[in-house]
């Protein structure tokens, strides 16, 4: 018998702040107060700050998949023709939310695994100037892809057609300058790289957004970006907040401004590397041709069901990770890098998957997936004074 720790290593929700979770011991507040107010605005404003905008960015009680239908009811008409660039499940996440709506979407659509080309928008915005959104994962997490928001924001912005951005995991795992390329709205989820629980959204929006939402028409009730903004100016919710998520998230935005949004992103992406490495010195393939920095995907041998992996993580070291989603189920693994993770969980991670993989007879050498972690920190790290963002 030996101890067990839990550990939630998934891409979401992700491991949570020590003192964030500490903070929603306060919650005795009540919204209809100046204690309320200031936290409200101090979040609303930090936001803002981590996010690197001045866009109006608001925040509703849902889990992320409320931002994307708040975004959607808000800013679009049934019957309007939307582009929907789809590499995965959360992509097709989108084209359902649209046919809830009534809403006409055309599929731009990318086998799993890979992404959608920016010129394939391009494209299909100058064959159909009717196009009124533009709809995409910046991290497409069902596959660990990521998506050139970039580009493709930078050709949305020269048409009238809002740029609707799925940043929920891209949020701190990859830059995003949210006015300079044109990502209209862009929407975040607390469970995600805010190391926080889950059941906040975020929703940023763009002047050229809000004019539109002048004419979009429809219906909507609990989710009225409208109201919240009106609301949110004097530091107040529509309706009764999630106080304890926010009196965690602000300390996660206190501990992120902290450490500062391109130290988080940059986190994320050398843990991202030092897996990729790893997993080449243990012989095993990505999924993605165009992996990101929130998720690594991992083919598990040729031969070997992913969910062995999943499911010895869990009773070897009771550490949670995750399987693939939908007809990607038992044919990958990922390993996560967004938030509140450090080179400390992947030595852990590298090392277990080794054991778990020599368990059930794909023989490795020992520390050689390891080593491969150990390198890339030694050439990234070693040398600097490890001053930052201790907690
Ligand atoms: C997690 C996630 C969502 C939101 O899922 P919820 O379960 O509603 O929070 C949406 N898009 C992406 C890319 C995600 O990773």
């Amino acid at each position: 018998m030996y101890i067990r720790k839990q550990r939630l290593l998934t891409p979401g929700p992700t491991p949570l702040l020590p003192a964030a979770l500490h903070a929603m011991m306060g919650s005795d507040i009540h919204h209809r107060t100046e204690d309320f107010r200031k936290l409200y605005k101090q979040v609303l404003s930090d936001l803002g700050t981590v996010l690197g905008t001045t866009n109006d960015v608001l925040v509703l009680v849902a889990s992320g998949s409320g931002g994307l239908e708040a975004a959607t009811q808000n800013f679009f008409s049934p019957g309007d023709e939307t582009l929907i660039c789809s590499a995965g499940k959360f992509g097709e996440r989108w084209v359902e939310i649209m046919k809830a709506w009534g809403m006409k979407a055309t599929v731009l659509a990318a086998p799993y695994g890979s992404a959608v080309k920016p010129e394939a928008v391009e494209e299909a915005l100058a064959k159909n100037p009717n196009i009124k959104g533009v709809f995409v994962q910046a991290s497409e997490t069902s596959t660990g892809t990521q998506h050139d928001v970039k580009a493709m924001g930078l050709a949305v912005k020269k048409t009238n057609a809002l740029f609707v951005v799925d940043a929920i995991t891209g949020i701190g795992t990859m830059p995003l300058a949210i006015e300079d390329w044109g990502l209209d709205i862009v929407i975040g989820g607390s469970q995600k790289a805010f190391m926080i629980p889950p059941g906040l959204a975020f929703v940023a929006i763009s002047s050229k957004a809000w004019a539109v939402a002048e004419s979009a028409t429809a219906p909507r009730f609990y989710f009225d970006l409208k109201k919240e903004k009106k609301n949110a100016v004097n530091g107040e919710s529509a309706w009764t907040p999630n106080t304890s998520l926010l009196l965690a998230l602000a300390e996660a935005l206190k501990y992120i401004k902290t450490l500062g949004m391109d130290n988080l992103i940059g986190n994320a992406q050398l843990l991202a590397r030092a897996t990729r490495e790893a997993m080449k010195a243990l012989g095993l393939e990505l999924f993605s041709s165009y992996p990101g920095s929130s998720v690594t995907s991992v083919r598990p041998p040729a031969g070997m069901d992913s969910g062995v992996i999943i499911k010895e993580f869990r009773t070897r070291f009771n550490a949670i990770i995750t399987n693939g989603q939908g007809s990607m189920k038992g044919q990958i693994f990922r390993l996560a890098h967004l938030g509140y993770f450090d080179f400390h969980d992947l030595f852990a991670v590298v090392a277990e998957l080794e054991l778990i993989l020599a368990a059930n007879g794909h023989p490795v050498r020992f520390g050689s997936g390891v080593a491969a972690v150990q390198e890339v920190y030694a050439e990234a790290a070693m040398l600097k004074v490890p001053e930052l963002a201790v907690q």
